[in-house]
């Protein structure tokens, strides 16, 4: 197994989204965090009283959308019980002095993943996979088309109590909003100015770096080597349209991105082919990150072009991608004051380690 090299006591800068950083503190020690345990994994494949088993429709909310549409579903999509965004009411937005509300308009809606109720992203088939990215995409569209005022379609997934799943069996979330969250909003307005610089999407660049990129940094008195980055380093898994990368300032330690290899600013635009592909990628990636740190908890989600005429000209700056954060840690009174994320575990080992995990020939 490969240990850190040199203990490393630096502040990355997410280049992407500068005010973004993390604190990566490799020396033996450094832990200042209470692990968090593996998520209570459930491997039955039927649970009577579960209302996402097959056989359980009735207990939940009806179908809004069923994959394959005729026969025996293997992806449904159902309302939320509870859901933080509805479009039952319409009040308008408010301003009174400098506070500002604009009304929670939108949709809630689970994604089940799979029938079989305790079934691991990595287990499912690639076909189903790609069937499940299938589902995203006809349902994202449905509510675009459906309603001008939704300006982003959030896709995304909780698995472990850590990472707020609270319904056991396998599923994903769609939250359809009247805003751009945060989040999508600073990297497509930091990707739009790099553009406006170097006529380039800057995510393009960081995939050209992460395959060609090589070099060595020295001490200026001593002549020692402090850094060197070799091609690939930073390189998961790679397929045919798709490519998993460590983010050189992860925020979690075992943070992994998957980007399209060629340029896409929107993930409605993924052909059958690339859909295929980003299932086998994720699959892949998903294996190696069971096989390094075992049933963790995670989330997934998607980063991709926000809607509406005010985005329409980020379609070349922006680069649809999926982050996979797994919950390894909990987060310290440190980290949610300064917004500095601690990780005792380089990206560079991380990554190292993820490669060097042998899968299996079903793979
Ligand atoms: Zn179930
Ligand atoms: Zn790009
Ligand atoms: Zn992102």
């Amino acid at each position: 197994m490969s240990q850190e090299p040199t203990p490393i006591r630096e502040i990355r800068i997410n280049p992407i989204v500068p005010s973004e950083s993390v604190l990566v503190a490799t020396a033996r020690g450094s832990r200042p965090r209470k692990e968090e345990a593996p998520a209570p994994r459930d491997t039955r494949s039927h649970v009577e009283t579960c209302p996402f088993c097959q056989g359980n429709e009735h207990l939940t909310p009806p179908t809004l959308a069923a994959f394959p549409a005729q026969g025996e579903w293997q992806v449904r999509i159902v309302e939320n019980l509870y859901p933080v965004l509805g479009d039952d009411r319409t009040g308008g937005s408010l301003v009174f002095g400098l506070q500002q509300a604009i009304e929670g308009y939108g949709r809630h809606e689970v994604i089940i993943d799979h029938p079989q109720h305790g079934t691991a992203i990595h287990e499912m088939s690639e076909a189903h996979l790609s069937l499940l990215f299938g589902a995203y995409r006809a349902r994202m569209r449905q509510l675009y088309d459906s309603n001008p005022r939704l300006k982003y379609v959030l896709v995304f997934k909780n698995f472990g109590p850590a990472a707020g799943a609270s319904i056991p069996h396998t599923h994903s979330q769609l939250i359809a909003m009247p805003v751009v969250p945060e989040n999508v909003h600073n990297e497509l307005e930091h990707s739009r100015v790099y553009f406006k610089k170097h006529h380039q999407c800057i995510f393009c660049s960081l995939i050209d770096e992460a395959l060609t990129f090589e070099a060595t940094l020295y001490h200026r008195d001593s002549g020692e080597i402090r850094r060197k980055i070799n091609v690939g380093q930073y390189v998961v898994e790679r397929g045919k349209h798709f490519i998993a990368i460590k983010p050189f300032a992860s925020r979690f330690e075992w943070e992994v991105h998957i980007l399209p290899l060629v340029h896409q600013s929107d993930f409605l635009a993924i052909s059958d082919e690339g859909r295929d592909d980003l299932a086998r990628v994720l699959r892949r990636t998903m294996a190696r990150l069971d096989a390094v740190i075992g049933g963790a908890q995670y989330n997934y989600f998607l980063h991709t072009q926000p809607h509406g005429p005010e985005h329409a000209d980020c379609g070349a700056s922006y680069h649809w991608h999926l982050e996979i954060c797994p919950r390894t840690s909990i987060p310290t009174g440190f980290e949610l004051g300064s917004g500095l994320f601690v990780s005792t575990i380089s990206p560079e080992t991380a990554a190292q380690r993820l490669r060097e995990v042998a899968l299996s020939a079903e793979y």
